[in-house]
């Protein structure tokens, strides 16, 4: 526990602030990359407490088809995150299920070969 708070303090050193016109730039930056972020949304870093502290943010618009959430990840989560909380929920609920198919249905077909009557 202790090895991993040292390492998390090593990488969370501050970010320089960005004044709004590099904000704008580093916006339209990350836009390239992530297709899913919406326009002038990048903040700074705010120090404190919370899932997003000393890290810069931005606002994404949900993925999912006809879904119009927002929401603000941090910028070092956007490769993951496309979705809002709601459809990220839902995503991973349909990827396990998928997973468990995909097994039970592995595990039939070694049953059916090893009895082959
Ligand atoms: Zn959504």
């Amino acid at each position: 526990m202790a090895k991993a708070a040292e390492k998390k303090a090593k990488v969370s050193r501050p970010r320089p602030k960005l004044d709004e016109k590099e904000l704008k730039a580093a916006c339209a930056e990350l836009r390239k990359k992530y297709p899913h972020v919406i326009p002038n949304t990048l903040q700074n870093a705010e120090a404190g407490e919370g899932p997003h502290s000393n890290k810069r943010t931005v606002e994404i618009k949900c993925q999912h088809p006809g879904c119009k959430e927002k929401r603000r990840v941090a910028t070092s989560d956007l490769a993951q995150v496309k979705f809002c909380e709601e459809h990220t929920r839902l995503a991973r609920l349909e990827r396990r299920r998928a997973a468990r198919k995909e097994k039970s249905e592995a595990k039939k077909k070694a049953k059916s070969k090893r009895k082959p009557k």
